[in-house]
């Protein structure tokens, strides 16, 4: 069994774009990202800290426009339109979860298509569905990367995503499928989740709940992708896969903390990268 260091893979995709960001300023482009946060989330703050040094250390200039819990939806959207306007800044994030009283989708459909670097405006999202895509939603990506740094082959193979959110499972399923797999999406109203998953050479757990994949409902030789970040009763982070039985079946896994997490962090830079090299059209690196 092999483990699918994210960590290891996530480090050496940062110091490619840290190059690319180099060669880009050398044409006069600081890549810049904007991060928006309304509230005060301490998960939010803790994941806009991360973005902020990861920007950081690729040499990616990054503004952050934190807002108080009671900014009102047009205040919000006037922020939006100030940034789309920005040429300074080619991402735009909106740290979600947003306080209730705002209305989610309507600020991310206010997002420039063009600077929508967490690729969940519809254009984008349309985009990856005909499979002619520049911008795509990070966590799929990064495991679409990882798959690639170890070699995994995808074409003709059967792929079993669980969990259907438009952010992770969704868009996992379209990657899978471009990339030529056999995929089957499951969800909670699956019938035999076990059934399904036994059949799958490539298997990405995504649904928030501990325990959920057991061994005898994994493949001997499977590649076994855990997305899920769950808080276990002793307050450790684990994902939906039951680690040390998956690991007996399992040719390759992924690692909670250290596997998916890190190259979802990693893919926001290359996509905040992306969207700056396509104002001079330039080439864009993988
Ligand atoms: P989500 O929006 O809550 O979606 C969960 C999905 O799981 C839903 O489609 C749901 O089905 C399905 N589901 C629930 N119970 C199920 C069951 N018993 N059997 C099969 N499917 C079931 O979650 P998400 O945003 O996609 O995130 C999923 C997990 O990944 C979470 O733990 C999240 O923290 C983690 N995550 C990690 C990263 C990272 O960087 N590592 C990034 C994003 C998310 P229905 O559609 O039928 O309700």
């Amino acid at each position: 069994m092999t483990l699918l260091d994210g960590k290891q893979t996530a480090k050496k995709h940062k110091e490619r774009i840290a190059q690319e960001v180099c060669a880009l300023k050398e044409k006069g482009i600081t890549p810049g990202l904007a991060v928006v946060i309304v509230g005060d989330d301490p998960a939010s703050r803790v994941y806009v800290n991360n973005k902020k040094r990861d920007c950081a250390q690729c040499g990616v200039y990054s503004e952050e426009h934190a807002l108080p819990a009671e900014t009102t939806q047009e205040q919000l959207l006037a922020l939006i339109s100030r940034l789309n306007h920005n040429a300074d800044i080619h991402g735009i994030l909106v740290q979600l979860p947003l306080p209730s009283h705002l209305d989610e989708q309507d600020v991310l459909l206010a997002i420039d298509p063009q600077k929508d670097v967490d690729a969940f405006h519809p254009f984008n999202v349309g985009r990856i569905m005909i499979g002619d895509y520049d911008l795509l939603p990070c966590t799929p990506a990064g495991i679409m990367a990882l798959l690639d740094e170890y070699g995994v082959a995808i074409s003709g193979r059967e792929c079993v995503v669980v969990g259907r959110s438009n952010i992770v499972g969704k868009p996992q399923a379209m990657l899978l499928l471009h990339r030529h797999g056999t995929v089957t999406l499951c969800h909670s109203r699956t019938k035999d989740l076990g059934e399904v998953t036994r059949r799958a050479d490539i298997l990405v757990a995504a649904v928030g709940r501990e325990g959920l994949i057991t061994g005898d409902m994994i493949k001997e030789g499977a590649v076994v992708i855990d997305v899920a970040m769950n808080k276990n009763a002793a307050g450790k982070l684990v994902g939906d896969v039951v680690f040390e039985e998956a690991a007996e079946k399992a040719s390759f896994i992924t690692p909670v903390p250290g596997g998916v997490g890190p190259m979802t962090r990693v893919m926001l830079l290359r996509n905040t990268l992306t969207a700056a090299q396509k104002v001079i059209g330039a080439e864009v690196g993988n």
